[in-house]
């Protein structure tokens, strides 16, 4: 295996670099070293590859965390199964596909590095987008709005999308008469591959539109009210169709995806649809019984009736009191668990009462009143019966 560059270190970024971060550094270097400025000089063209390799990595996130844990290995086929299938990683593609995605269709030219796949084709779908968004347990429980501010790619409202100028059409592609491809005979085989003038599109525009330079899409900023369904768990991945990027030249849009994470609650843990809260009661409740009262994840109280003898740990249900289940009106339940408290710090008027129970024979052998520490002992003498036997 050839030493291979750390992908960090090419982009020229920190490790723990955002998503902002490796865009901005990658845009940086592909301006400079992009095959279509730097004709012939093909360390340039390798130094592409390589930021481009690099960020086609450092971009996804699955495929970034197998490299923090994997290195280049996580890709050289040395995963057993990663390669190839389904959602593995495959093979690097054609990176004109993330220069693209990147930068728009801001430089000329068909593509690079040999016959183009159609990237900068006409009626190519946009990219992809994706939001985080971090929500209390509250939230996620309610369900959540907000109107985010999106810096993307939106259709061209000069040309409608076309990427024509105003009042002019794209024409019929005069080398490949439409089709995108062109077939060479060459002995006995015929060849097929992508117009090198048309780029695969089948169309040419001779008088590009001025505002998006001809590839019918624009940066806009674009306000984008997000609702969050009540009941949301963490990990949630949330898709709003079509407001992704704009496509090439009326090309379909991407679509957004929100990511949603549920930050820890002070109080509460969810499991599932249930919430559990372990709440401290003071030992004189738990031997006397009583009532307590508890915090619920609506903001409300809740009163929770303690039998007398109550056990550290024991659990206590409240039926719906838990998280709105998504797309449902049902509720989970809340469960409480008793921490029973021994008290501390006791004045002498509560150690002589202390030793007035004590004196009431409630510890003792063989008494009533602990049934498990009879139990216990029970089972110890039957162990030392057997060493005897
Ligand atoms: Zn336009
Ligand atoms: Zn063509």
């Amino acid at each position: 295996m050839s030493a291979k560059k750390d992908y960090y270190e090419l982009l020229g970024v920190s490790k723990t670099a955002t998503a902002d971060e490796l865009k901005k550094a990658y845009r940086k270097l592909a301006m400079k070293y992009h095959p279509d400025r730097n004709q012939g000089d093909k360390d340039a063209e390798q130094k592409f590859k390589e930021i481009s390799e690099a960020y086609e990595v450092l971009r996804d996130e699955q495929k970034r965390a197998a490299y923090d844990q994997y290195g280049h290995q996580a890709f050289d086929g040395g995963m057993g199964n990663g390669r190839g299938g389904a959602g593995g990683f495959g093979g690097f593609s054609d990176f004109s596909d993330i220069f693209e995605e990147v930068f728009g269709r801001g430089f000329g030219g068909g593509g690079f590095g040999g016959a183009s796949r159609g990237a900068y084709s006409a009626g190519q779908t946009g990219a992809d987008l994706r939001y985080d968004i971090s929500l209390t347990l509250e939230q996620a429980h309610q369900g959540f709005s907000e109107n985010v501010s999106l810096r993307k790619s939106e259709k061209c409202g000069e040309c409608q999308g076309s990427g024509a100028e105003k009042g002019t059409k794209a024409s019929t592609c005069d080398t490949c008469h439409g089709s995108g491809t062109m077939r060479f005979q060459q002995g006995f085989f015929t060849l097929e591959r992508t117009c090198t003038k048309c780029g695969g599109a089948g169309q040419t525009i001779k008088d590009p539109c001025k505002p998006c330079g001809g590839s019918g899409r624009v940066q806009k900023s674009k306000t984008i009210s997000i609702s969050i369904p009540a009941g949301v768990e963490d990990g949630t991945r949330l898709r709003v169709a079509g407001e992704g990027e704009a496509g090439m030249r009326g090309g379909q849009s991407g679509d957004l995806y929100v990511f949603i994470s549920v930050k820890p609650h002070d109080l509460f843990v969810r499991q599932g649809d249930d919430i559990h809260c372990q709440v401290p009661v003071p030992m004189t409740t738990a031997v006397l019984g009583g009532e307590i009262e508890i915090p619920t994840i609506d903001g409300t109280k809740a009163k929770v009736t303690i039998p007398a003898g109550t056990q550290p740990g024991e659990k206590f249900r409240l039926k719906s009191k838990g998280v709105n289940i998504m797309r449902s009106t049902r509720r989970g339940d809340m469960i409480v668990h008793a921490m029973v408290e021994i008290p501390v710090n006791l004045n002498s008027e509560q150690k002589k009462l202390m030793e007035e129970l004590k004196a009431a024979n409630l510890s003792s052998k063989n008494d009533t009143h602990h049934p498990k520490t009879q139990s216990f002992f029970d089972k110890v003498k039957g162990f030392w019966d057997n060493f005897k036997g």
